[in-house]
């Protein structure tokens, strides 16, 4: 059982090094050995592995990576608990503590300078008012990863897992499954935390695609098609898509392009499939090569 994941054990640490929880960093610390332990089960850590956690907060995720991993590389941006992440973590010689922005930090040149440039498991309890940029960020910087599995918000999960039709289904949804299969592992409850987050979480698992499963000749206009579709959901897609700020298409170029996938001219972004999306882009981006 992970010794630091008990709320007698993390009040003490808090207490003993006169530490205020941020709300304003997201510090919600996990406090059930069971659920930790699930979480690295299902990352399949092992000896091999580089993980890079982002939050380790008191470091009691990091000190259960540690026993599986090569090396745990861990990013917390609250200065204060860097002593005492040195101090929980000190028995340990495989992990690496950095103090900075995970939105700010260049992850490729961490993992030439401190991974030997391998493949990287991701693993964390994440701070929840910073999920969707840290998820597209770790995606969209071509960094080499192998797995995400994170604890987020349910109400997220449930929206990158969800499909076309449903009110969850949006651009985190797309976006993810462009580069990954996801799966939600376990939901859990607010009472494994200190303090209790308002929500319920989940964990949820991305594993990456090799390659993409669509082909797109411009993949920057396929997500500034999904994201123009889902800025304006109640629009059709034709209008939404000539309304948008930063894509220029006529309405009935839109239009013309549906109807060669023989779909309605009315139809709503949230109605197609990521593959139609992809399709979508080709057609306009060759309209816009004429
Ligand atoms: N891993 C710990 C656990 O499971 O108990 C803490 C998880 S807590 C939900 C999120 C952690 O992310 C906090 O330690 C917080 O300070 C840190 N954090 C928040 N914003 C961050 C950022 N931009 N970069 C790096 N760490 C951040």
């Amino acid at each position: 059982m992970p010794e630091l994941a008990t709320p007698a054990k993390t009040m003490d640490i808090i207490k003993k090094h006169n530490f205020f929880l941020q709300k304003k960093y997201g510090q919600n610390f996990l406090v059930d050995g069971n659920i930790l332990e699930k979480i690295v089960t299902a990352a399949k850590i092992n000896e091999n592995d580089y993980v890079l956690e982002i939050g380790p907060g008191i470091g009691t995720m990091t000190a259960c990576l540690a026993k599986y991993a090569k090396k745990v590389i861990c990013i917390e941006i609250d200065k204060k608990l860097i002593p005492i992440l040195e101090e929980t973590l000190s028995e340990y010689d495989n992990i690496i503590i950095k103090n900075e922005d995970i939105l700010k930090v260049d992850i490729n040149r961490l993992i030439k300078d401190d991974c030997n440039g391998c493949q990287i498991k991701v693993v964390a309890n994440l701070p929840y008012y910073i999920t969707t940029p840290i998820i597209m960020s770790l995606f969209e910087q071509s960094i080499p990863i192998q797995s995400i599995t994170v604890m987020v918000q349910k109400e997220v999960a449930e929206r990158i897992k969800t499909g076309p039709g449903t009110k969850d289904y949006g651009a985190l949804s797309l976006a993810v499954k462009y580069y990954a299969d996801p799966e939600i592992i376990m939901t859990v409850p607010p009472t494994c935390f200190i303090p209790k987050p308002a929500v319920s979480s989940a964990v949820i698992q991305l594993k990456k695609h090799p390659k993409p499963p669509v082909s797109v000749a411009d993949e920057n206009l396929l997500f500034a098609i999904i994201r123009a579709a889902f800025n304006q959901r109640r629009k059709t897609l034709a209008n939404a898509l000539s309304n948008a700020e930063n894509i220029s298409f006529k309405r009935n170029d839109v239009i013309i392009a549906l109807q060669k996938m023989s779909i309605n001219e009315a139809v709503r972004g949230e109605a197609l499939t990521l593959l139609q999306f992809a399709e979508l882009t080709n057609l306009l981006s060759k309209d816009n090569a004429n």
